[in-house]
């Protein structure tokens, strides 16, 4: 937008993502959702992907420093004012990613630690589940998981009820992260409860009637529609609630 002054100072997200080919989930969901919600958009590639709804076919990591460099070129050619992290792929790139938000303590940034497609195929590699917990998980504002990824992520069986998440949740938090979203989505019952939990607070419950609809790209669109209500201005919980409410509607007229 150079020639238009407002445009430019608009605030941007930036999205540090894997495409999807099928346009089901990844980049193409992020974007359509963060300017759905009103914030531009820019960009580091972290992996291309080959994809269908049913199958995930090639993964292709971008080398770790071309993440890096991405990163610190939006970073340095808009005003970001939230970043959202999505399929990172692999270990290197994960420390990259980290390294660059060390450098910008101040920026709220919203990780989605996508292990999985719904298809089942693998999005990160079995050893940069560490790596994400260890050296970028504690620099995220928010980190968003649902129950199977909260199990891989505590080395635990999958959580069965809200106390088992509670004390997962608890295990990330005395670990250095600032606040968790736990998504219910994928328990057994007829609601859909997420769970926000902070060190200190009481747990806060984002509760929803289960829709049933199956839509792909639910986790990619709500920690990009966090991420832009951030940009925006909004405070976390108020984030949170406009964006389940941005999903509940997406869902709603997908079903
Ligand atoms: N593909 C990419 C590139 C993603 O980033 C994600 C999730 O964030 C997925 C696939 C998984 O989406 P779904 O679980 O809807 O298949």
């Amino acid at each position: 937008d150079r020639g238009d002054g407002t445009l430019a100072m608009t605030a941007h997200v930036l999205i540090v993502a894997g495409s999807d080919s099928s346009g089901g989930a990844g980049i193409v969901r992020d974007v359509e959702t963060i300017a759905e919600i009103g914030a531009r958009t820019c960009l580091a590639v972290t992996a291309v992907t080959v994809q269908t709804h049913e199958a995930v076919k090639q993964v292709e990591p971008m080398p770790a420093a071309l993440v890096a460099r991405q990163m610190r070129a939006a970073l340095s050619a808009n005003p970001v004012a939230a970043v959202k992290i999505g399929m990172l792929g692999v270990a290197a790139t994960v420390e990259a990613v980290a390294g660059v938000l060390a450098d910008h303590p101040a920026l709220p940034a919203v990780l989605d630690p996508v292990l999985a497609a719904t298809s089942g195929g693998s999005l990160l590699a079995d050893d940069a589940l560490a790596a994400l917990r260890e050296s970028l998980m504690p620099l995220c504002l928010l980190v968003t998981p649902n129950i199977p990824e909260l199990a891989a992520l505590t080395g635990s069986a999958p959580a069965k009820d809200e106390a088992d998440l509670i004390c997962q949740g608890g295990m990330l938090l005395a670990a250095g992260m600032p606040a968790l979203l736990v998504k219910g989505g994928h328990a057994a019952e007829n609601r859909a409860t997420d769970l926000l939990l902070r060190l200190d607070l009481p747990p806060l419950r984002f509760d929803a009637p289960r829709l049933h609809a199956t839509m792909r790209g639910t986790g990619c669109m709500l920690s990009s529609a966090i991420a832009a209500h951030l940009a925006l201005g909004e405070d976390l919980e108020e984030s949170v609630w406009r964006a389940k409410s941005f999903v509940f509607d997406k869902l709603g007229s997908a079903g």
